[in-house]
């Protein structure tokens, strides 16, 4: 069922070996900790290409804000990517519709949900946070606001998504799959839904993060997931450190996940040890569910110390700083 997380064995395939086969792939290594500033880390493979394009923020002493703006911004042009951003699949209906929210040292936030025909949601989410007094908008009021401040309106349906869809409507009984994440759910065995969360520290310390995705390929129409939920898919508190998630939102949701895991960080937990306590807790409270599901968590503390964990193995992330750019690195996870 997880085959498809195996991210080795499937990134050996195409554009993505030239940018595996120079990473450092360490196992079991999400325990590494650094206290090497600036940093920025982030979810899944298509985390390295992300990561480097926030360095080049974070290296000239820029803001983590504008770092994580920019870094996710490469997986949402990405035409190859399926989970996030223009290339995204759609929902039952055909629509794309996005989802991303971005939080910084400030404790401002920004979020969008369950926008279309805007390739870019982080910087429409950024400007929620910035140009208005609220934190989220949603639907045809998101498209309205990023028209209003100069984005393109455009079709995001590409004609790969739309064939995959139709594949998918051949046989879809359709049921909300939270928990179906395996290959016979998305033509090609593809993903099915994968989020971008990034987290940085700039050179002064400070810390913001980011969480863009087109959520799970074709939800029920309306559908929105954790990652543009401040608390659940991302949530960032300068004083402690910052925490993403990845994997079905629902569950995620529930439990509040990246909320608990920065005040699990601030009692004392290391970061790796706060995701592992968030995913049992997901597993504690919906055991049968749990098994069929994936869930991951990602987070860094003040210090620049890192970890992750997973309900299944095959999450991996990505860790950027002054050493390496291009370093990938597993998961541990429960099961
Ligand atoms: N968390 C995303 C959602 O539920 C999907 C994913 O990260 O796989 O929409």
């Amino acid at each position: 069922m997880y085959n498809r997380r195996k991210f080795i064995k499937l990134s050996a395939a195409g554009a993505s070996l030239a940018a595996l086969s120079q990473s450092a792939v360490a196992e079991s290594l999400s325990n590494i900790s650094t206290t090497n500033l600036p940093i920025v880390i982030s979810t899944w493979d298509f985390g390295i290409a992300a990561n480097q394009e926030a360095w080049k923020t974070l290296e000239k002493g820029g803001r983590a804000l504008d770092a994580v703006e920019a870094g996710v911004k490469i997986p949402e042009a990405d035409m190859n990517n399926h989970t996030v951003g223009r290339a995204g699949y759609p929902d039952r209906d055909g629509h794309v519709t996005l989802d991303a929210c971005i939080m910084d040292e400030f404790g401002n936030c920004g979020s969008v949900a369950a926008m279309e025909d805007i390739a870019h949601p982080i910087s429409v989410a950024r400007l929620v946070m910035e140009k208005t007094p609220h934190v989220m908008l949603v639907g045809n009021g998101a498209t309205q606001f990023a028209v209003e401040q100069g984005f393109k309106r455009e079709k995001l349906l590409t004609p790969e998504s739309e064939k995959a869809w139709k594949e998918w409507l051949k046989t879809a009984k359709y049921s909300p799959a939270i928990n179906i994440e395996n290959e016979q759910h998305v033509p090609g065995g593809k993903y099915n839904h994968d989020t971008i969360g990034m987290l940085a520290i700039d050179a002064k310390g400070n810390i913001s993060g980011a969480c863009t995705t087109s959520g799970m390929a074709f939800k029920l129409h309306g559908r929105v997931g954790d990652s543009p939920i401040i608390g659940a898919g991302l949530y960032v508190d300068n004083e402690v450190g910052g925490a993403t998630s990845t994997g079905v939102g629902e569950e995620v949701i529930r439990n509040v996940g990246s909320f608990l895991v920065v005040e699990l960080m601030r009692q004392g937990m290391s970061p790796e040890n706060a995701c592992k306590e968030a995913v049992k807790r997901i597993i504690k409270k919906k055991p049968d569910t749990a098994k069929n599901i994936q869930v991951g968590f990602l987070a860094i503390n003040k210090k620049g110390e890192y970890g992750a964990y997973a309900i299944q193995s095959g999450f991996s992330f990505a860790v950027c700083n002054a050493d390496k750019q291009d370093m990938l690195i597993k998961g541990k996870s429960i099961y």
